[in-house]
């Protein structure tokens, strides 16, 4: 976003540094200031200031002790304290909530999972949340108080100066505030951001990240949304709705098009999200009288995943339309920004191998081959829980003032 520590300021390349330094030091054990500057390649000034910063503001990291001289003044070693400091994160799906407290490390203390009609009542699931986080306060065993915020992610165009939903396709909600309530209630910070960036932020600190720090999440569930971190920094775009690929027209308008939920006609999500899938599979079912879906009454993106993985030509029919329609959406991106490594993520890419294999062919088909390179395609180290540690990510960021 235009305010937020715009590209080049010392403001942005303090924050830079900050990032850069604090993930060496929680990726190692323990560290010294020197071997700071050493792996960073910062100066010895700058990297005081911000450990001193880190220590003392802050407070994420701790000084463990002085190691061995090799002559000179002994160095002073530091490591990472995530440990006594609380945080919850909350998935905020269209048919379930997740919800996990954790600490700053990522151990988990306690989660829990609950299923929710698929309604259009913020009200009535606003309720669940408030029960969840009650519930996993409570079976922690951790002091309200020592709670240092909640991150939340959902699913819509989520102003990242209001915390407002001001959309949500999904949800079908408008102008909702989900950081007012939960901020009366719980007296902590209260940070709300999209999922597929919230899932990329997870990956970005608790899985792919500790090896690559340009990386693309393709997050595909319900709807179909896209988290761009470049340079170890989540990417928001003017408004904050940069990686909305899923809104992205993927055929030609005809008569026979699908309207999306977004108002527009033949986005990716039509054809290739979960609702998508499911959407084509009711459509075309008559013209398929042999396909084993035909023993059901209702269908869901499960149920067409399971004939899938048993071999029913229909079912696979349609994960592979979907896959191609994705693997081309997915190389215009990757064209686009460049990243080192994609990560497929969200719980229709678990359909099984079909699918993502797929996805890979028709990727690598497309993709621009003069950077004579292979994009790395990997398949999410967090699974499902990529959302709720990013939403604990999110709390993490706050508490380093990476966020305005
Ligand atoms: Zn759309």
């Amino acid at each position: 976003m235009q305010e937020r520590n715009p590209l080049g300021s010392a403001e942005y390349i303090n924050r830079l540094n900050k990032i850069k330094v604090l993930s060496l030091i929680r990726e190692s054990d323990e560290i010294s200031r020197a071997e700071i500057a050493k792996q960073t390649g910062l100066s010895a000034p700058t990297v005081t200031r911000v450990v001193d910063s880190l220590l003392n503001i802050e407070k994420l990291v701790v000084q463990t002790g002085i190691g061995e001289s090799s002559g000179g003044r002994p160095p002073v070693i530091v490591k990472f304290n995530g440990k006594d400091r609380y945080v919850i994160g909350i998935d905020w799906g269209r048919t379930h909530i997740f919800g996990v407290l954790s600490d700053l490390n990522g151990h988990t203390l306690t989660n829990l999972d609950i299923e929710t009609e698929a309604s259009d009542e913020f009200d009535s699931d606003l309720k669940k949340v408030v029960n969840l986080i009650d519930q996993l306060i409570l079976t922690s065993g951790i002091n309200k108080q020592e709670i240092h915020g909640i991150g939340i992610a959902a699913a819509g165009f989520i102003n990242q100066k209001t915390s407002i939903i001001e959309y949500s396709p999904n949800f079908n909600w408008e102008n909702i505030n989900i950081k007012k309530p939960l901020a009366d209630r719980y007296n902590v910070p209260i940070i709300i951001d999209n999922v597929s960036r919230v899932m990329a932020q997870g990956e970005l600190l608790y899985g792919i990240g500790e090896s690559c720090k340009d990386f693309i999440f393709i997050n595909v569930g319900y709807g179909i949304g896209a988290g761009i971190i470049m340079k170890g920094v989540p990417f928001y775009g003017f408004d904050g709705y940069a990686g909305e690929i899923g809104h992205n027209r993927i055929i030609g308008s005809s008569a026979t098009g699908r309207k999306c939920t977004c108002s527009k006609m033949d986005c990716l999500e039509c054809y290739s999200s979960g609702r998508g899938i499911c959407e084509t599979a009711k459509a075309q079912l008559p013209f398929y009288p042999e396909s084993s879906l035909n023993n059901y009454q209702t269908l869901s993106t499960k149920k067409i995943a399971e004939a899938a993985q048993q071999g029913d030509a229909f079912a696979l029919q349609l994960f592979t339309q979907a896959a191609d329609y994705l693997g081309l959406a997915i190389a215009s991106m990757a064209n686009v920004f460049n990243p080192e490594a994609i990560i497929l993520g969200g719980k229709v890419t678990k359909a099984g191998k079909f699918f993502t294999n797929r996805i890979h062919q028709v990727f690598n088909k497309e993709i621009l081959q003069q950077s004579n390179r292979k994009i790395k395609i990997m398949e999410t180290q967090l699974n499902d829980a990529a959302a709720v540690k990013g939403a604990v990510s999110l709390i993490l960021s706050e508490i380093l003032n990476f966020r305005e």
